[in-house]
């Protein structure tokens, strides 16, 4: 990873830029080489249904990413656009359809639903071994009990940055602001596994400097435009910016005020460029994982038992 700006001898050494664009660069060619050898094997590519209920513009936006970044690595992946009166017997049929396709691996129905119909008809529904986004029970459940499973995607991404840069977890005290089902949560349980002793905070949390100011690795996932500010950042610690703030006068910004925190942090994702661009990426990647597992699920095996994961 690039060091920022370096003036030996002044004091405006600044920390090393995690790079979200280059690291996403480098796994996206590792999923093209997996998706070839899956071909080779298969003969046909995996398979990826997102499953689009209603018209919500952020969900559309979203979903034309993932189809486009599934075309760039060769997974072969469609969009199943239902209308916003969907029935919640028309959408379960159809996750249960999808569940026993044996051409689809991977299966993505992004939020927010038509306020009709309950994320946890779809918790419930989709196949653990298809949830490439690890939002159904079982993978939230497996993941709570340190077993193998399919990863929300964030919290995925968060970690590949922390293992591509072999930043150091066992033993180190790592601070979470946020504590969402998609992010804060699934993050501190997956930190935990790696031995990282794990704080999370959240709107309620007082004195979030006394928290942020004890962190070897701070993680920011609230929404909040530049909250983290250097005066609360231990210097040395690697900070990992999540939040995506679109600003009033235009452009985004993160939850960490980029330009003040790099001057005593060692380590720092920039935003944009840093989880973003390797979000989708990891939902690829657990996709084409999803396709080899059930591509080596011995024959006879019963379909409604996930094979096992591998971690992320
Ligand atoms: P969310 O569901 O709105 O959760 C925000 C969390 O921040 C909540 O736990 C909330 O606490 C906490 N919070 C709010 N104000 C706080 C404060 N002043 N101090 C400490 N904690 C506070 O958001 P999310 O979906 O996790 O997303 C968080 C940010 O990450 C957003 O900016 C989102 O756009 C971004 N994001 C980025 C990606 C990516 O790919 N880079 C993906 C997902 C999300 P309570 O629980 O007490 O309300």
């Amino acid at each position: 990873m690039s060091r920022g700006d370096e003036h030996s001898g002044e004091k405006t050494v600044t920390a090393r830029i995690l790079d979200g664009r280059a690291m996403g660069a480098e796994i996206k060619a590792e999923l093209r080489s997996e998706v070839s050898d899956y071909i080779r094997q298969q003969g046909r590519p995996p398979g990826l249904v997102i499953v689009l209920v209603g018209g919500d513009a952020a969900s559309e936006v979203y979903s034309k990413a993932i189809l486009r970044l599934a075309g760039e690595i060769g997974v072969s992946a469609r969009l199943e656009q239902l209308p916003t009166r969907t029935s919640p017997d028309e959408l379960r049929a159809l996750l249960l359809q999808l569940n026993i396709d044996d051409s689809v691996q991977g299966i993505l129905v992004p939020m927010p639903l038509p306020a009709h119909l309950s994320q946890k008809l779809v918790a419930d529904t989709v196949a653990a071994n298809k949830d490439i986004d690890g939002s159904s029970s079982e993978s939230a459940g497996n993941l709570f009990l340190g077993l193998p499973s399919f990863l929300p995607s964030t919290a995925a991404a968060i970690m590949e940055i922390l293992e591509r840069t072999q930043t150091s977890l066992a033993g180190k005290r790592v601070v979470i602001l946020g504590r969402s089902n998609v992010v804060g949560k699934p993050l501190a349980m997956m930190l935990l596994q790696k031995n990282a002793t794990v704080t999370v905070c959240h709107s309620r949390t007082t004195n979030l400097a006394f928290f942020t100011r004890q962190a070897d690795v701070l993680v920011a996932a609230v929404g909040r435009a530049k909250m983290v500010t250097a005066e609360i950042v231990r210097p040395g610690a690697t900070v990992i910016d999540v939040g995506i703030n679109a600003l009033p006068e235009g452009g985004i910004v993160g939850d960490v005020d980029f330009a003040s925190v790099q001057q005593v942090a060692e380590a720092i994702t920039p935003t944009p460029g840093g989880v973003g661009p390797l979000t989708n990426i990891l939902l690829l990647k657990q996709c084409v994982q999803a396709a080899w597992q059930q591509a080596t699920r011995p024959v006879g095996a019963d379909l409604s038992r996930p094979p096992i994961y591998r971690q992320v």
